[in-house]
């Protein structure tokens, strides 16, 4: 896993971090959350499922977190680290937005833009369009936006190097479900990837459960906290007649190739 600007991680025996900006790597999926932590209670399963399908995943989180009641920064990246070693994931970058107040602007815009022409992903998935924490619904219109922006040839953005980066736009844009519920436009099954999924969300270790902590209790450090993500899951499973699954919006019409993706079982 390569995480760039991650360089005070380097001393973590399990992780090889490396700054290389210069990295090129094309990803198949890119996922997007406005903090560290949303992309894996929002679509880890999918993810970890993609991953063991051969798929290059990467992760680009758009703040460091800084404003949670529990954990410091630091922790945070050795938390979001570890999820992103569970989960199998190739590349992880933070673009340190600011917690809470980053907007949906050409600035902001432009940092992602870049982005994406550097990872040129063929889906993105990312934050929802509208929920509890309003950074989710700035980041989903951030993501949503930038997206569109990417594959505009006039919209410049260069490279380290000082070259112009080529436009690109990825095909399809998923939206994944966190603390409000929405009507999914796609469920996925992800029964096989659960305790996996579980494991890199618990990777998180100073923001959920746990009896020992002396720091204060929040609305995710609640033991009910993870009690809620399995009930989800398990809401969306029973809709398409599995055990565990995960959903997405998306504003545009997902198609198939074919009935072999449909999951056929008599609900
Ligand atoms: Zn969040």
């Amino acid at each position: 896993m390569v995480c760039i600007g991650w360089s005070d991680l380097s001393h973590r025996g399990s992780i090889i971090c490396t700054i290389s900006y210069l990295s090129e790597m094309k990803l198949d999926l890119l996922a997007i959350g406005a903090h560290p932590d949303d992309v894996e209670l929002g679509c880890s399963g999918t993810l970890i499922k993609e991953i063991k399908r051969g798929k290059k995943v990467g992760i680009i989180d758009l703040t460091q977190g800084e404003l949670g009641t529990r954990g410091t920064v630091e922790t945070r990246y050795a938390e979001a680290a570890d999820a992103a070693m569970i989960m199998g994931i190739s590349v992880r970058e933070n673009l340190k937005m600011r917690d809470g107040f980053f907007k949906n602007d050409e600035t902001h815009q432009m940092q992602l833009v870049k982005m994406l022409r550097k990872y040129r992903p063929e889906v993105v998935i990312g934050n929802i369009l509208e929920d509890r924490h309003p950074d989710h619904g700035r980041g989903g219109w951030l993501i949503y936006d930038s997206c569109f922006l990417s594959g505009l040839r006039q919209v410049k953005t260069y490279k380290e190097d000082g070259s112009e980066q080529e436009k690109w736009r990825p095909k399809m844009l998923l939206h994944y479900i966190q603390d409000r519920f929405y009507e999914p436009d796609i469920i996925i099954d992800i029964s096989d990837e659960w305790e996996q999924r579980m494991e890199s969300i618990k990777a998180y270790k100073t923001q959920f459960y746990d009896p020992a902590s002396t720091e204060p209790q929040t609305y995710l450090s609640n033991p009910e906290f993870i009690e809620g993500l399995t009930a989800r899951a398990r809401l969306l499973g029973k809709r398409i007649g599995v055990r565990y699954a995960e959903g997405f919006l998306s504003k545009k019409n997902i198609g198939i190739h074919n009935l072999d993706a449909l999951v056929l079982n008599e609900t």
